[in-house]
């Protein structure tokens, strides 16, 4: 079967020589319908932050069940289901609340397809346990696939402040690419907060008050956050999730959060933060959340079924992947990408 594999630093290619595998015991073999492409693989295949292996590439899949284990109970063949990203231990506490993006094994274990085991940029893709499986009923594998992290993870990091994001603050979103185009339809589905975006193109921008932002910034201006400031007043912003996690954008976030409010660095962007005593208003809470739980995803399947939540996306072929990782390299992607075998 085809697939895109990784080899080593800058150097992916798709080859046609991997056998297809077959499942046993409670792993289930996916068809796949579609292979999300996340900036997270540009920081694999650029920066090197996972080495040493070489894996087929993709962690946001979604397909149609094409043979079960023998253990497997409650899906057949021909089920279309998303695929969980994060496969923990499934035993550890954080695993057994369905959280196993927090596994307490993480930093010992492959972990997850895509991220140093087989993923999901292929015909096939082996799930190594059912329990990895999120059903999508009547959705379109295709269009679903960037749910499981392009979704999922801003879903995760805007309920762990939802108790903040009330209709008379306001949420500032920086970086409105695969994950934070997503960010904003959630806060605007189910926040009252008034939303600030920050990008750096105006096509970006744009983009973000189609989707729900009431004010729009480009965070290349020297004076962003006095425009940010502008529009909060005094209050400042109660939640700043941070898409792109860069030293400016961390620093832009420190310069526009509210006393008591939530920093959120999701992005990977490699920036830096020195603590200092006056350095953040008092009550601050920095977070860089990872992923979110099996059932936070459940709850994004619910908010895509619901129409609440919509991914824009871009078709390619397996054969175009780096092609497309050079388009996501510029920042030219609007929404995700999606890989179709
Ligand atoms: P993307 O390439 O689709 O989007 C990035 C967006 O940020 C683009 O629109 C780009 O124009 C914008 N941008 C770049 N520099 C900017 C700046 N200085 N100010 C404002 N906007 C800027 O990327 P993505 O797939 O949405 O991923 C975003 C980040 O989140 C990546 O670093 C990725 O690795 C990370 N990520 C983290 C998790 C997690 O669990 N923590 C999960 C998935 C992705
Ligand atoms: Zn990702
Ligand atoms: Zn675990």
């Amino acid at each position: 079967m085809k697939a895109v594999r990784f080899f080593g630093h800058k150097d992916v290619r798709v080859v046609n020589d991997i056998e297809r595998p077959v499942p046993k015991g409670d792993e289930v073999l996916l068809k796949i319908g579609g292979a999300g492409v996340c900036h997270s693989d540009l920081h694999i295949i650029d920066e090197g932050t996972v080495v040493g292996t070489v894996f087929t590439l993709g962690h946001e899949n979604a397909g149609w069940i094409e043979e079960i284990g023998e253990n497997v109970e409650g899906y057949k063949k021909g089920d279309a289901v998303l695929v969980y990203g994060p496969w923990g231990c499934g035993h550890c506490k954080s695993c057994q609340q369905s959280k196993e993006n927090y596994c307490d094994h993480q930093s010992e274990q492959a972990y997850g397809g895509g991220l140093g085991l087989d993923g999901g940029m292929a015909d096939y893709m082996l799930v190594p346990s059912s329990r990895f499986l999120v059903p999508i009923y009547d959705l379109d594998p295709v269009i679903a696939a960037p749910l499981t992290d392009a979704a999922l993870t801003p879903y995760s990091a805007i309920k762990r402040s939802l108790h903040k994001l009330m209709a008379d603050e306001y949420v500032v979103v920086i970086g409105v690419g695969g994950l934070g185009h997503v960010a904003l339809q959630i806060l605007r589905e189910i926040s009252g907060a008034e939303i600030i975006a920050c990008d750096v193109t105006q096509d970006k921008l744009a983009f973000a008050k189609e989707l729900g932002a009431a004010y729009v910034i480009n965070s290349k201006d020297a004076d962003a956050a006095e425009q940010i400031q502008k529009i909060t007043g005094i209050k400042k912003a109660k939640v700043v999730l941070d898409f792109v996690g860069a030293t400016s954008t961390i620093d832009l976030g420190t310069k526009v959060v509210s006393l008591d409010g939530d920093l959120t660095i999701v992005g990977l962007g490699g920036g830096h933060y020195q603590y200092s005593m006056n350095g953040l208003p008092f009550g601050v809470s920095m977070t860089n959340p990872y992923w979110g739980s099996r059932t936070e995803l459940m709850e994004v399947v619910g908010l895509a079924r619901q129409k609440k939540i919509h991914i824009e996306i871009e078709k390619h072929k397996l054969d175009e992947a780096n092609e497309v990782y050079d388009r996501m390299r510029q920042g030219k992607i609007k929404g995700r990408a999606v890989l179709i075998p």
